[in-house]
């Protein structure tokens, strides 16, 4: 029998633990470990709560529980209630999963002030992660800047933006959807050091911006190169230029919204001023190199606002005993391997980029890896000498089948026309399945 610790249970772990199952066959007892007594990582407290569709692929890894050789340990923190050295003694192989979940910081002057926010906090908010339900942002905020110009800034910016219908059939969390029912915004500046055609936007999700019922996004003309330049494009980039010049000659149809959704290319945040509070953001405009690099012009102006939301990428916290790659923020390893029977997978491995699938070649390719390094294993005493620590020590774990019973108590408290209302309490999440 081979024993496998993924420490993770986002779509890296899952998917890791899928290609055992179907690697190994019944030769396999596979642990699934969480810090939270709630699985699927980023797919409950990173994906958009109004994009239901894509968190409904938690459904196949629901499918991968249902073996018996594969187990969900949650409740339990790696490097605090167990430390590494420990899972590699009683495991053939540990996979680190454990995603890139803390901001990247945002270094200039001023980042300190109240009202600025990274966006792991301010997603975790409004998705209801434990960590973040007490935030309380500012949302008196008339005018929002956003720093970043990919996904994430535009999630932000359309949970910002949204009135209180438009979150029907989603599952943000009370406490977000009654902060922003009293929300003031008026304006939403996203800042991005290059062009248009350097966005990091998806068509889909940059669609959506021009269909909010409230709020129009505004594009300066003057920012987009030749449109015949776009040809060069690869399609999907092509498609989301193509939303940004629609918007622009869609502008005078959508005067009559009252929220201003502004594109300000070639901006560099250098500078957040304010008196305790963030009051604006000096700004330096850019421009391109040949390499397509930002640089700073010299030229600076400011934007004032009362709140600001960098979206500018996410770093692993290092683990104790783990090798660790401080410039790029994730656990040092080549093609996935870091020690002899450690590995890393998904965002703790490349970096915080790539969509959900991305993660699934990474999961099957350790899997490989592992194969070739421990063959049949059968060397280690896994999950029964894991159980005996944690009753030793006192550690209550959290299994799939208690998992079930906290997602059917939040699907009986859920609002009206919403799919659940998640517990944001750990005690809670625990009490639910007593
Ligand atoms: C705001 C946001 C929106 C996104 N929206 C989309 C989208 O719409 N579509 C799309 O395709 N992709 C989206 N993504 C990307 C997608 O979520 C990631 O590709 C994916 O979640 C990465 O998977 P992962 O398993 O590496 O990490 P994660 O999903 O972050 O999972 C990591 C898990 O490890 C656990 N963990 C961390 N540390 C420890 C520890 N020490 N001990 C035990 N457990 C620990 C965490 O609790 C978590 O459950 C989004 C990402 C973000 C940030």
């Amino acid at each position: 029998m081979r024993h496998i610790a993924i420490i993770g249970s986002g779509p890296a772990g899952y998917y890791s633990a899928e290609a055992a199952q179907k690697k190994f066959g019944e030769e396999v007892a596979v642990d699934i470990i969480d810090r939270l007594p709630v699985p699927f990582g980023l797919i409950r407290t990173g994906v958009a709560p109004d994009h239901q569709s894509i968190k409904a692929v938690s459904r196949r890894y629901e499918k991968t529980n249902l073996g018996d050789n594969v187990r969900f340990v949650g409740n339990v923190t790696v490097g605090e209630d167990v430390s590494i050295a420990e899972l590699q003694d009683l495991y053939d192989a540990v996979v680190l999963a454990t995603g890139a979940p803390n901001d990247r910081a945002l270094d200039i002057p001023g980042s300190d002030l109240k009202g600025v926010i990274g966006s792991a906090a301010f997603v975790g908010w409004y998705n209801g992660h434990p960590d973040f339900k007490d935030l309380d942002p500012p949302l008196d905020a008339k005018s929002v800047a956003i720093i970043g110009n990919g996904n994430v800034a535009l999630d932000v910016a359309r949970i910002l933006a949204k009135t209180e219908d438009e979150f029907a059939g989603s599952d943000i969390v009370g406490h977000a959807l009654d902060g922003l029912k009293q929300s003031k915004v008026e304006k939403i500046t996203f800042l991005g050091r290059r062009g248009p055609h350097q966005i990091a936007m998806t068509p889909k999700e940059l669609g959506e911006l021009g269909q909010l019922e409230r709020a129009r996004p505004v594009v300066d003309g003057e920012d987009f190169p030749d449109p015949g330049d776009d040809a060069m494009l690869e399609p999907g980039m092509r498609k989301s230029v193509t939303h940004l010049r629609n918007f622009q000659s869609e502008a005078a149809d959508a005067q009559h919204k009252p929220i201003e959704i502004v594109f300000d290319f070639f901006a560099m945040p250098v500078e957040i001023r304010g008196d305790d509070t963030v009051e604006k953001l000096i700004v330096e405009r850019t421009e391109l190199d040949k390499d397509l690099r930002s640089t700073g012009t010299g030229e600076r102006y400011e934007l004032e606002c009362q709140m600001v939301i960098s979206c500018i990428g996410y770093r692993t916290p290092p683990i104790e005993g783990v090798p660790y790659e401080h410039g790029r923020g994730r656990f040092a390893n080549t093609d996935g391997r870091i020690l002899p029977g450690l590995y890393c997978v998904g965002w703790a491995r490349r970096g915080p980029s790539g969509t959900i699938g991305t993660n699934k070649p990474d999961g099957f390719a350790i899997v490989d890896a592992i194969a070739e390094d421990i063959g049949a294993g059968g060397r280690k005493a896994g999950r029964a000498a894991l159980d005996r620590l944690f009753a030793e020590r006192g550690v209550e774990t959290v299994t799939f089948r208690d998992w079930k019973k906290i997602e059917e108590a939040e699907i009986a408290r859920a609002r009206e026309g919403s799919p659940r209302e998640k517990f944001t309490d750990i005690a809670d999440m625990i009490a639910a399945r007593d």
